[in-house]
């Protein structure tokens, strides 16, 4: 009997029709650049613009911003980055940016900025970590002195996932330095041509070499009222708090196709490479491997989808994001390292996808809140 491929059920049939235009870009615009893109240290601007002119980049946006309305569609789109064997095109970082500005932006804030994030005009980044301050956000030291008409920036943001492209970045900093959590604020800073701001040099990596990751400096950025995002000073923690679940959960959605790849990948190596009379597949111990592989995969999956279902209905908890985060980048390091070692040598050389994921999949683990943050945050809903 055949049965009839499972559907979760946050894969309406038009997520299901917009998965496949994604998954072409994907196929078409992405595969074949990305060895020049990480050679370049940076996706081309091109990409942007093709996928804004798709409809890839306002995808979870309202019907009048030209997006679907839901996330999931974003959701579609990270599955099939992740297919694609990549995890460092900022196209996430520009999707929460712009669920930054439709969440908390004034309307004028919305039509100013969300039009050029959904078209590619506009490259966005999220500045919150610095050189003192990751996990522990409260020790950030970036500071907005309000002044006539606006705010004074000083500080050093550092990590920064699009730091060389980003038109728009929006800077976590203290509004008020008495104020603990409750003094920091969102900036949405304009920086091309800003006087005082620099990016510093694209960081060396592991991984993701094809992504720009800088440190951003400002020294004295002028920012205009208008540009707190919001306009209420003492929202950024708050803010930033409210979107992670989604931030999250989208590393794991990711996650789960970057998985797929690996499996992909290695299945296709060992089927086809010879050994002791026969194929690397028919030894139990790559079956095995493999088996397992595609048992973690099915668990992240099904994690994912479920967490998907719950976001859909506006019911995704931060500790179960938080879950889900932990649990798909551990899986997905776990499967990679095992289906390098199946490409034996092969598996070390650059030119192999399962080599280059190696080094990408390891940031899963970091960025978004590291796992010992996740851990926390799952620790301390056990007594909530
Ligand atoms: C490729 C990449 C892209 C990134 N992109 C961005 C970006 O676009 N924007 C941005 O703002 N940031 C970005 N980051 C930064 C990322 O979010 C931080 O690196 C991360 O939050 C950890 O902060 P940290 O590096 O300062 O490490 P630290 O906070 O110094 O942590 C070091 C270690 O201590 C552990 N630790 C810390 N606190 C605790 C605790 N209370 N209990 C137990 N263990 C703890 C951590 O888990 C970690 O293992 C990026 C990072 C990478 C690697």
């Amino acid at each position: 009997m055949t049965l009839e491929p499972y559907r979760a059920r946050w894969m309406t049939d038009d997520v299901v029709a917009f998965q496949d235009i994604a998954r072409r870009f994907f196929e078409r615009e992405f595969v074949p650049h990305l060895e020049g893109w990480r050679a370049q240290g940076c996706i081309d601007r091109n990409l942007w613009y093709k996928a804004g002119e798709l409809g890839l980049l306002g995808a979870s946006m309202p019907e009048e911003f030209g997006g679907g309305g839901s996330k999931a569609f974003m959701a579609a789109i990270l599955l099939e980055q992740g297919r694609a064997g990549d995890a460092a095109w900022g196209i996430s970082v520009q999707n929460y940016v712009s669920h930054y500005i439709l969440a908390y932006g004034t309307e004028e804030q919305k039509a100013r900025w969300l039009p050029g994030l959904g078209s590619g005009q506009t490259v966005a980044a999220i500045a919150m970590t610095e050189p003192g301050a990751g996990s522990d956000l409260k020790q950030l030291k970036t500071v907005a002195n309000a002044v006539q008409g606006g705010y004074v920036l000083n500080g050093q943001k550092t990590f920064i996932s699009n730091g060389q492209s980003a038109d728009l970045v929006c800077v976590a900093a203290k509004t008020d330095l008495a104020g603990g959590s409750r003094g920091i604020s969102l900036l949405m800073v304009e920086v091309k041509g800003a006087d005082g701001f620099l990016r510093g040099k694209p960081l060396k990596k592991i991984g993701l070499q094809a992504a720009d990751t800088s440190e951003l400096f400002f020294e004295d950025v002028f920012v205009p009222q208008e540009n707190l995002l919001g306009q209420e000073e003492g929202q950024g923690f708050r803010q930033l708090m409210t979107q992670l679940p989604w931030e999250r959960l989208s590393i794991a959605i990711r996650c789960v196709g970057l998985a797929e790849y690996a499996l992909d990948q290695t299945i296709a190596h060992v089927t086809a490479r010879k050994a002791f009379g026969g194929t690397l597949f028919d030894l139990q111990n790559t079956q095995f491997k493999l088996a397992e592989a595609k048992t973690k995969l099915e668990s992240m999956r099904s994690f994912v989808d479920s967490c998907l279902d719950r976001l859909v209905l506006d019911q995704l908890d931060i500790a179960t994001a938080a879950m889900c985060k932990l649990h798909c980048s551990q899986a997905i390091n776990e499967i990679v390292d095992e289906c390098l070692q199946l490409h034996g040598g092969y598996g070390f050389m650059e030119e192999y996808g399962i080599a280059r994921l190696y080094g990408d999949v390891r940031a899963q683990k970091i960025y978004g809140g590291t796992s010992e943050v996740m851990k926390l945050l799952v620790a301390r809903s056990l007594i909530a």
